[in-house]
Order: C-alpha cells, then sequence, then structure tokens
C-alpha cells in the first residue's frame, strides 16, 4: 500500500468547543508523519464549492484556546444528492486529497460513509456539545458546554435565593438528557427533566411546595429542550406557571440556546481533541476508514461508522428496517449491552438529583 501522502479535514454540523483543537492535533500530527493536510472550509460545502487551503503547522497556530471553528461549519443539503457527491470526489480529486478526517456529529458521519463508498477514505472525530453519539462515552464540546451551562445556572441560583424564587431552565441537548442531568447535579437542582425518562410533574410540584414551606428559598429545575407536551409545546414553558400557580412561589423561565455553543473549550475538551484528532491520523495512515474515534472507559478506540449509527438508533428508538441485521450477532449484542448501560447511566444521575435535592 502507498503511503497516504495528502488528507483534507473537516468540521461539520453544529459547532462545539474544541473543534479548533482537534483540526489542530489532525494538522500537526499529520504534518509531523510527513502528510500534506488541507483544510476544507465550510464543511462538505468546501468540497462542493472548492474552497480548500493548504496548510502549514502555522495555519493551526493559535486556534486552541478558541471556541467555534476556524473551518467554519455549514449544513449542507447539496452535499447529499448523488450530483453533490461527485462534484465533492472531483475536488477531492483535483486538489489530491486522498483521505478526509470529519469532525462532527452523526450527520457528518453518514456524509463520511457516503464519501468512503466513493473511494475516499474517512475518520469522523465526534464533536457536538450534546454528548449524544451513544457509542463513544464522551463528545468534544461537552464539557466545555456543560460548564458555561453550570456557570449560568450558579448566577441563576444566587438571584432565585435572594428573591425566594424557583427558576425553570430549558438547557441544549436536543433529545438527549445528558448535559441537564449532569448540570442539575453540579447546581444543586430539585430536578432533572430529560425525554429519555418519565417524569412525575405532581411529584415535584408537591415536593417544591413542601420544601419552601420548609424554608427553602431557590430552587432550580433543569428541563433538556426535546421535552414537549404531548401536544408539541416546549414543556418548560408550560410547567413554569403550573408551578408558580400551586406552590405560591414565584416562578421564572429561562432558555440559554446556542450561548453554551461558543466560549473556550474546557481543558478535558482540549485534551480529548487532541487524543482524538492524533488517533484520528493514525487510523488513517494504518489504511484503515469508515470509522469513528470514541473514548471508551476512558481509551482512545476506534468503531466502525455503520456499527456506531446502529447503536445510536437503536437506544434512540429510531432503527430502520434492517439496520440491525446489518450488523454481525455479536456487534448486535454489543448494541443492546450498550444502550442497556447508557439508559442505566441515565437513571443513576436522575435518581441522584432527587436524593440530593432536599
Ligand atoms: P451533525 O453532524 O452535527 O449531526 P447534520 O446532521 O446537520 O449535523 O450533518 C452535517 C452535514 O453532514 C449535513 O449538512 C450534510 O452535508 C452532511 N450529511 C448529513 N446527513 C447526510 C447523509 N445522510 N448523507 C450525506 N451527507 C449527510
Amino acid at each position: 500500500m502507498a503511503k497516504l501522502q495528502k488528507i483534507g479535514i473537516l468540521t461539520s454540523g453544529g459547532d462545539a468547543p474544541g473543534m479548533n483543537a482537534a483540526v489542530r492535533a489532525v494538522a500537526r500530527k499529520a504534518l509531523d508523519e510527513g502528510i500534506e493536510v488541507v483544510g476544507i472550509v465550510g464543511g462538505y460545502a468546501g468540497l462542493i464549492q472548492d474552497e480548500i487551503i493548504d496548510f502549514t503547522p502555522r495555519s493551526v497556530s493559535n486556534i486552541i484556546a478558541r471556541g467555534g471553528t476556524m473551518l467554519y461549519s455549514n449544513r449542507c443539503l447539496e452535499f447529499k444528492t448523488e450530483e453533490g457527491m461527485q462534484t465533492a470526489i472531483a475536488t477531492c480529486k483535483k486538489h489530491g486529497i486522498e483521505a478526509i478526517v470529519a469532525c462532527g456529529g452523526d450527520g457528518t458521519f453518514r456524509g463520511a460513509t457516503d464519501l468512503t463508498n466513493r473511494g475516499i477514505p474517512t475518520v469522523g472525530i465526534p464533536c457536538t456539545i450534546d454528548n449524544d453519539i451513544t457509542a463513544t462515552d464522551y463528545t468534544i464540546g461537552f464539557d466545555s458546554a456543560m460548564n458555561t451551562t453550570l456557570g449560568m445556572l450558579d448566577c441563576l441560583r444566587d438571584t432565585c435565593e435572594s428573591h425566594a424564587r424557583c427558576n425553570v431552565v430549558e438547557v441544549m441537548g436536543r433529545d438527549c438528557g445528558q448535559i441537564a442531568l449532569y448540570t442539575a447535579i453540579a447546581a444543586g437542582a430539585v430536578a432533572a427533566i430529560v425525554p429519555e425518562l418519565p417524569f412525575d410533574e405532581k411529584e415535584l410540584i408537591e415536593r417544591i411546595g413542601k420544601l419552601s414551606k420548609e424554608g427553602k428559598r431557590s430552587f432550580l429545575v433543569v428541563i433538556s429542550e426535546g421535552v414537549f407536551t404531548p401536544d408539541g409545546k416546549k414543556y418548560g414553558e408550560v410547567l413554569t406557571p403550573k408551578i408558580e400557580k400551586e406552590t405560591g412561589v414565584e416562578t421564572r423561565f429561562a432558555r440559554f440556546a446556542h450561548i453554551v455553543r461558543g466560549g473556550a473549550p474546557s481543558l478535558r475538551d482540549r485534551y480529548t481533541a487532541t487524543r482524538m484528532g492524533i488517533k484520528a491520523v493514525e487510523l488513517l495512515l494504518e489504511g484503515k476508514s469508515n470509522l469513528v474515534v470514541c473514548e471508551i472507559d476512558g481509551k482512545i478506540e476506534a468503531l466502525d461508522i455503520n456499527y456506531s449509527q446502529v447503536a445510536d438508533r437503536y437506544f434512540k428508538k429510531t432503527l430502520k428496517p434492517g439496520n440491525m441485521e446489518s450488523l454481525t450477532p455479536a456487534q448486535q449484542q454489543a448494541v443492546k449491552d450498550l444502550a442497556d448501560k447508557r439508559y442505566a447511566e441515565l437513571c443513576e444521575m436522575y435518581e441522584m438529583v432527587k436524593v440530593t435535592s432536599k
């Protein structure tokens, strides 16, 4: 097998703090191995619009501490079409890009698989603040987003305590409750409400009423953005007036939204991005492809993108016909065990919030 000569790197989908650290690690490791590196600007759109920049070690100077992504990110629908895909392949050929490291979430990895299937080897690096890629314990951006969320919850807690108030706070996470659960535990919230687990509204309202009568002044209720009422309303907005009406505790609603996607990446995110970036280049050098770099029990490993996607769909109950059958029996069992493990982790955190919120 001829040695890899040139790789491309892109960031795609929702941005996450630490993407820059991943780009830097990939570029520096590849250059250290004598491989040429190009940055693809604006995610997959850069391959369609031929926006490619040559990287030297200096191209990624002074980005490790910066939020956002210096390569920019786009949601590129054209890339999902066969015509768009062929344009992308032609751009790779034109620039001699032999392999691609794609930083992003599950959509980004689906795009990477499409490239792999058309002859461009790819490795994915999981970057999303939501930590919603089931196969990996950890995604780049999660820690930073949680710390930003926590800082803002602490601020709200101060003012809730002063004025004897309750604040219902909607946090990011899409259909994944991890940001809500972790930050609720760390902020001392009275409840975390997440899409994956049932929630007892009556119990919470009674508890807030009782604790208020006993002298507790501040209440935080952390709710994931993916929790809706049966008729499609944002549940946090519906719950807020109910708490006030039924407990007499003044209750306000806050939504942190995209603020937590920005800001300087935490040490954890920079470190993990560096480890994953180096691993991605090593995998390509070993001739491997269609893999996603994962952190599993503290180790950096690689899993097949298809396996990762089926694991995701199994856990999120969005399996399509044939998904499970595309895996070996051993992989199917591993997917089931992983889903059980993830569910148990969520339940454990959920209990932790309850037990510590007296
Ligand atoms: P994320 O990677 O954060 O999940 P998206 O789902 O928006 O974000 O995906 C990012 C980009 O990946 C899309 O804009 C598109 O260019 C590409 N992509 C997503 N899904 C597919 C798919 N099924 N086939 C090919 N490309 C895809």
